[in-house]
C-alpha cells in the first residue's frame, strides 16, 4: 500500500508574517503520519523558520527548486547540501513553471533528481503536457518521455523513493482540472513506464501525485483513483483551513 502524499506548493506567495501565521494555524491539526505525508513547499526565505515552527509534527518542509551542485560560484542558487543542512526534506524538481520560465530541461531535471537523492532529499519530479500536446493526442508520449529522461540512470531503490507529480500544464492555476478518470489514466501510463524502466517493484512503490487546480471540493474523487497517490496543490494550499481539508482527504 502506498501512503498518500499531499504537498502544498506556495510558489512565490506569502510574507514572513503570513508563513508564520500558517504554521501557527495548522499546529496540532495535521493528521498523523500513519495516514498521510503532509508537505509544504515554501519560498526559500521561509524554509528554516518553517522547519523550526513545524518540528515534531507530521508536516514536512520542501523547497521549490535547487541547484544540482553541492556548492560553488552559482550566484543566487541554493544547493541540496544547504537545504538538507537546515532540515528540508522534500524538493520540487522540474515544475512546469521552472521548465517554461527558467529553462529547465529533462536533462537538468535528471541531474537535480539525482542530486536530491544523493543528499537524502525526496524529489517531487513534475511532468505534464501542454494544452496543444493534449489536443494533438500526444499526452502519453510526452509524459513517458519526461519520465524516462527524468529517471535516467537512477537505481530502482532510488526510483522507489521518488515522488512523481503529474501536472497537466493547462490545469495549473486555471480552475480546470483533468477529470479524475483522465488523471488516473495518465498516472497509470506513468506507472507502466516506471515498470518498464525500473521494474514492477518500483512501479508498485513509486507515489504519483496529480496536480492542477486541486481543491477541497475535488480532491476526494481524485484520491479515490487507483493510480493517484496524492496531490501537489498550489492555490488551495495557501490558506491553512483549505490545506487541512486537503489533508483530511489524503
Ligand atoms: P494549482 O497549482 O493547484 O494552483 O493549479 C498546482 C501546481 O502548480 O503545483
Amino acid at each position: 500500500m502506498r501512503k498518500p502524499i499531499i504537498a502544498g506548493n506556495w510558489k512565490m506567495y506569502k510574507t514572513h508574517e503570513e508563513a508564520k501565521r500558517f504554521a501557527a494555524e495548522v499546529r496540532g491539526l495535521v493528521p498523523d503520519a500513519g495516514q498521510v505525508d503532509a508537505v509544504i513547499c515554501a519560498p526559500a526565505l521561509f524554509l528554516e523558520q518553517l522547519v523550526t515552527e513545524t518540528k515534531g509534527q507530521n508536516l514536512h518542509i520542501g523547497a521549490q527548486t535547487m541547484h544540482e551542485e553541492d556548492s560553488g560560484a552559482f550566484t543566487g542558487e541554493i544547493s541540496p547540501v544547504q537545504l538538507k543542512d537546515i532540515g528540508v526534506e522534500y524538493i520540487i524538481i522540474g515544475h512546469s513553471e521552472r521548465r517554461q520560465y527558467f529553462n529547465e530541461t529533462d536533462e537538468s531535471v535528471n541531474r537535480k533528481v539525482k542530486a536530491a537523492l544523493a543528499h537524502g532529499l525526496v524529489p517531487i519530479m513534475c511532468v505534464g503536457e501542454t494544452l496543444e500536446q493534449r489536443e494533438n493526442g500526444d499526452t502519453n508520449r510526452v509524459v513517458q518521455e519526461q519520465v524516462k529522461a527524468g529517471l535516467a540512470d537512477i537505481s530502482a531503490a532510488d526510483v522507489q523513493k521518488t515522488v512523481i507529480a503529474y501536472e497537466p500544464i493547462w490545469a495549473i492555476g486555471t480552475g480546470k482540472t483533468a477529470t479524475a478518470e483522465d488523471a488516473n489514466t495518465v498516472c497509470q501510463v506513468i506507472r507502466e513506464k516506471v515498470a518498464e524502466l525500473s521494474g514492477q517493484e518500483s512501479a508498485d512503490a513509486v507515489r504519483i501525485q496529480y496536480g492542477g487546480s486541486v481543491k477541497p471540493a475535488n480532491i476526494q474523487e481524485l484520491m479515490g483513483m487507483e493510480h493517484i497517490d496524492g496531490a501537489l496543490v498550489g492555490g488551495a494550499s495557501l490558506e491553512s483551513e483549505s490545506f487541512l481539508k486537503l489533508l483530511e482527504a489524503g
